[in-house]
């Protein structure tokens, strides 16, 4: 028999295909897209509008699954965390941050990350495979879902939405899974299954040039670009991937993707490590970086106080010195926020994602770590504290 299709795998377009194929009409396909992703809906039989030769049909042939989770967390602060199951003892995370306005999403695109940047523990993990279309959108769905269950919403199109933003910032780098990632982010843009605008749709990358401009051309949101750095030797030991991509080349790739991009900026996030990118110089550097004449880069910074994990050998840049980072780049006219840290009682800030699950005694090992390291450096080791700008 053949295998059956998860119909979470499936971008609007490849539904279409999918219907066609099985002679439907393609306003079939929009139907059947609203049921999943609109209504939630994982029954073929509650598909009341559907033709019930064809509900038959898609029952021999098709399902429709998000990964497993493993465990759903709710922090003190209304943060949400679950972690999803994505096989051979991978688990990845979904983090939701309610605020009074929105309610974001952030998402993973892989199980582990290859980058292997210095400060990210996800990159400390190594890399350990792609996560398929249902394993991302899947995220969106379950979650999405999962949130209206417990605020007593009741299923159907925009309008009871709880999730308004999504930002592709969990595991991985969503530009190294490409075409997975642009279909799932296909189906959050489109009409019939979460509607979200572009302006809505975070992607962000450690800086694959060829690939930003791909995405450019292909799927346009809202891009986020870690730079961490001032100059390349900074971050050729921070980001690995800057010696392929150098800064040059990448800010030439940021102004190219705003010819296309639905925002006029591009974001720049910056992790604030306490002596190694957290000087005045640096803050000034930065600077010539962007608004070089020859090549300026209409952008934001978010300044992202780093969360520390013991292998990292790394400490977050103290409060102070952080404001008086962004006073700089605020002095030069450059919008500059620092980014709350959230869920930080549940584990759910960057950086922090679900190695736990890998190895349960590494769980027990990372403790031990951190309490010696808490007696080297300070109680405050490891604990995150909010900093606003
Ligand atoms: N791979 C993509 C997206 C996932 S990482 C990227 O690198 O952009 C999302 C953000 O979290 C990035 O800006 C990343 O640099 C940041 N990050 C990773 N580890 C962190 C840590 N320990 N503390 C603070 N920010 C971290
Ligand atoms: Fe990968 Fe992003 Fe972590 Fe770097 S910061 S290792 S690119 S997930």
């Amino acid at each position: 028999m053949a295998e059956l299709t998860n119909l979470l795998d499936l971008d609007p377009a490849q539904l279409v295909a999918y219907c066609g194929e099985l002679g439907e009409k393609p306003f079939r396909a929009k139907q059947l897209q609203r049921w999943i992703h609109q209504f939630g809906a994982s029954d073929f039989d509650s598909m009341t509008d559907l033709a019930k030769s064809l509900r038959e049909k898609l029952k021999t042939r098709a399902f429709i699954a998000a990964p497993k989770v493993l465990s759903d967390h709710t922090s003190l602060d209304g943060t949400r965390k679950w972690l999803v199951d994505v096989g051979n003892g991978n688990a990845v995370e979904t983090v939701f941050i309610p605020e009074e306005n929105r309610g974001t999403l952030c998402i993973s695109t892989q199980a582990g990350c290859a980058v292997n940047c210095r400060f990210c523990s996800t990159g400390k993990q190594g890399f350990n495979r792609n996560l398929s279309v249902s394993e991302i959108i899947g995220q969106l769905w379950m979650a999405e879902f999962a949130l209206r269950e417990t605020a007593g919403v009741i299923p159907g199109p925009k309008g009871e939405r709880q999730i308004t933003n999504v930002v592709m910032m969990g595991m991985g780098e969503p530009l190294l899974n490409y075409e997975p990632t642009v279909t799932a982010l296909k189906l959050m843009l489109d009409d019939n299954a979460y509607g979200l605008s572009r302006r809505r749709v975070t992607l962000s990358t450690s800086g694959v040039v060829p690939m930003i401009d791909k995405l450019g051309q292909d799927c346009p949101v809202a891009l986020a670009v870690s730079l961490h750095a001032s100059n390349d030797a900074l971050r050729d030991g921070l980001v690995p991937l800057n010696k392929k991509y150098p800064l040059a080349d990448l800010m030439a790739a940021c102004q190219r993707y705003l010819e296309f991009a639905p925002r006029d900026f591009v974001t720049f996030e910056y992790c604030m490590l306490d002596g190694v990118n957290d000087t005045d110089a640096h803050a000034r550097e930065l600077i010539a970086l962007v608004k070089n004449p020859r090549l300026t880069v209409p952008c934001k910074f978010n300044l992202i106080p780093f969360n520390p994990f013991p292998e990292s050998g790394l400490l977050r840049s103290k409060n102070e010195r952080i404001k008086a980072f962004a006073q700089i780049l605020l002095d030069a006219g450059i919008v500059t926020t620092v980014r709350k840290t959230r869920g930080d009682d549940i584990d759910a800030a960057c950086g922090q994602l679900a190695g736990e699950v890998q190895d349960r005694t590494r769980v027990q090992e990372r403790m031990q770590k951190m309490s010696a390291y808490q007696e080297k450096f300070g109680k405050n080791f490891g604990v995150l504290v909010e900093v606003t700008s």
